[in-house]
């Protein structure tokens, strides 16, 4: 049988990084030709440090490796399942880290690097894809990450609009829902207005008397926080999005004024205004997670979890993700992407990583698989559908291309909250621990029909 799955030419994958490495190994791995272009060593980032593929920038851990317990060991053992390269790299370069898989840099990237060189259909192109692809190149996935250079930056921001690529992040912590107290909470829009969409209470409050507010600001102005390095500082774009910590010291009575104001807002318990409240706004559409509004942070991570749990109803507040600001190259997905990945303006252009608005190293990587995966199937001239989302693939790519709310889309970590929730069944074991290894036990299963379908389209 004649094999004509490379007459359109090679795919071109640009950027050799986490999500770029693993798009290259999908397609080839079914058969596809692939140019990857990576602009280093010819033209540096602020962040990477060598020539290869798949560098770490930061930390050397792909987090959690408990796949039962934990949404993002459960993506690594998805992944391992889908013949993930990036996987396989750190499981053959893993160092002692407790129940986390940390790797060790050099060697994982290393390793990356040889096998993909090692791979007769991946041809490495160095240098700068300084504007959006030539039209010669046909299909093209784009995994530039954070820190995209400004030429192709500028260019897919024309393609796409003025809002539509966002130069920094500005995450506010996200909280499991089930985990907020509504014994001092309540649900209201302030003025119980309805908005598009809205039915006068949309909104999570939680108040605080002025005894306790004061108590708030002087945690936020004495935790630790973390700073911008001189490169960020110095973007531009940077629109000044506030970290609530340096709104706290411009005036004790600051966030009283902004984005802790009482007003509209009547608290059920007493029947009178609060002294201050902090609301949360529902982040997906499962309504299973909710963001602290106006709560863009730079205190360290376990500063966050104190200072937040001072909050009444968050004082047994799980995190979904915590909050930060970041240089950080990102596309508004769930308004730019269809299923697939694809530009929905241009679809010969799919995205892939960090600029598709997830966050991690693993996450960029399984959204690269996915892409691999989705153009490979799109050659082979078969359908393939988008992973369930009752898996961490499929619920991450869900969140991203819809399940986000687009108006403020910030990026995203896997987590438990953004699977949909297990039917509730007479008998069964209620609690969030409970809960986690049947949702990764339902995971694992679907994952294994869906690469069954894959199976049979490749
Ligand atoms: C400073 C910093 C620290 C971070 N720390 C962590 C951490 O500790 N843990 C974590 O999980 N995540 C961390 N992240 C997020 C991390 O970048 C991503 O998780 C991950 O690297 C993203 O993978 P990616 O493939 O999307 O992008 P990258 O891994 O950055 O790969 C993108 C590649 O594209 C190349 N490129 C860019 N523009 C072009 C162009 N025009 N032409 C050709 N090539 C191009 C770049 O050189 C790069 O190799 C950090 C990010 C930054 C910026």
């Amino acid at each position: 049988m004649q094999d004509n799955r490379n007459d359109a030419g090679p795919v071109h994958v640009v950027g050799g990084g986490l999500a770029g490495s693993e798009a290259a190994w999908q397609l080839a791995k079914a058969g596809i030709a692939v140019v990857l272009h990576e602009m280093r060593p010819q033209r540096p980032t602020e962040a990477h440090k060598t020539d290869r593929m798949a560098e770490l920038v930061c930390s050397n851990s792909f987090r959690s490796d408990d796949a039962m317990n934990n949404a993002v060991g459960l993506l690594h053992e998805e992944m391992r399942r889908c013949g993930s390269l990036i996987l396989a790299a750190a499981d053959a370069h893993k160092l002692p880290a407790g129940g986390a898989l940390a790797v060790d840099r050099d060697g994982f990237a290393e390793e990356v690097t040889r096998r993909l060189a090692g791979e007769p259909l991946i041809r490495l192109e160095r240098g700068e894809v300084a504007g959006l692809p030539p039209a010669e190149w046909g299909s093209v996935i784009l995994a530039t990450g954070p820190l995209t250079s400004p030429a192709l930056a500028e260019a897919i921001r024309a393609l796409t609009g003025e809002d539509s690529l966002a130069f920094f992040d500005a995450i506010a912590p996200i909280v499991h829902r089930e985990s907020i107290d509504f014994g001092r909470a309540w649900f209201q829009s302030r003025y119980d207005k309805k908005g598009p969409g809205g039915d006068g209470a949309d909104y999570i409050n939680c108040p605080l008397d002025a005894a306790q507010y004061e108590a708030f600001v002087d945690a936020l102005l004495a935790g630790d926080k973390t700073e911008f390095k001189e490169w960020e500082a110095s973007t531009p774009y940077f629109d000044g999005c506030l970290p609530v910590e340096v709104m706290a010291a411009r005036g004790r009575e600051t966030l009283r004024f902004g984005p802790m104001k009482p007003v509209g807002l009547t608290d059920p318990a007493t029947g009178r205004r609060p002294h201050a409240v902090v609301q949360l706004r529902q982040d997906n559409a499962l309504a299973t997670l909710f963001n602290i509004v106006g709560f863009q942070t730079k205190l360290k991570y376990a500063e966050q979890v104190r200072v937040f749990r001072m909050i009444p109803g968050l004082e047994q507040a799980e995190f979904a993700r915590l909050g930060g600001l970041h240089r950080n190259t990102f596309l508004n997905s769930p308004r730019l992407l269809d299923r697939r990945l694809r530009l929905k303006v241009a679809q010969h252009l799919s995205f892939a990583g960090q600029i598709t608005g997830v966050e991690g190293y693993v996450e960029s990587a399984g959204i690269g698989l996915l892409a691999g995966r989705f153009l490979a199937a799109e050659r082979l001239g078969r359908e393939l559908a988008p992973p369930p989302p009752t898996t961490a693939l499929g619920a991450l790519l869900a969140h991203i291309t819809g399940g986000a709310d687009d108006r403020h889309f910030q990026p995203m970590n896997v987590n438990f909250g953004l699977f949909p929730p297990m039917p509730e069944q007479p008998g069964r074991r209620k609690g969030r621990l409970a809960r986690k290894p049947a949702l990764a036990a339902r995971a694992l299963a679907d994952l294994a029909l869906w690469l069954e379908g894959w199976r049979q389209a490749a």
